[in-house]
């Protein structure tokens, strides 16, 4: 295996955020650009197939699953915070489900054909990590689905003042 090798890429604009989902600004920050070395030195088993591979983990497996506490659920692979608390409803898929992003900036989406199926993907910004899919079937307010695998995010309490 070759050496760990990380990069900064092409800069991006990125909503930061506390630990509470409280907006913090909007900063520029180069791209995460890691080759297969590094990435397997960042991530665990699991989520380099999830994140780098994009496969998904199996329902009712994943830590956040049925997780329900106020913070922010931030990118595994680079940090950035990809979702609130406040958005995240029990869709009883057996994955941790969010009816939208923190941020727009903050991911971005792709129409994935595998599996003879067309979804719409759902990556980090930052580090282009995959996350999960996007379906049409959540609730009100977006009535979408952010359908992400746990492996994917780190969790941060919000901290109590
Ligand atoms: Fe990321």
């Amino acid at each position: 295996m070759p050496a760990p090798v990380e990069q900064a890429g092409p800069l991006v604009e990125i909503a930061r955020f506390d630990d509470a989902g409280e907006f913090i600004e909007n900063v520029e920050a180069p791209t995460v650009i890691r080759n297969e070395s590094a990435w397997r030195e960042h991530l665990s088993p699991l989520a380099y197939r999830v994140m780098q591979e994009g496969e998904t983990e199996f329902a009712f497996t994943g830590e956040f699953d049925d997780h329900y506490v106020p913070g922010v659920y931030r990118c595994a692979g680079c940090g950035e915070a990809l979702f609130d608390s406040a958005t995240k409803y029990d869709s009883e898929t057996g994955w941790p489900s969010f009816w939208a992003p923190i941020s727009k900036q903050n991911v971005y989406s792709e129409f994935d054909d595998s599996w003879g199926v067309r979804r719409l993907e759902v990556r980090c910004i930052r580090c282009r990590s995959h996350l999960g899919h996007i379906f049409k079937d959540g609730p009100a307010p977006t009535y979408l689905r952010y359908c992400i695998n746990s492996s994917a995010l780190r969790f941060f309490q919000a901290r109590r003042p």
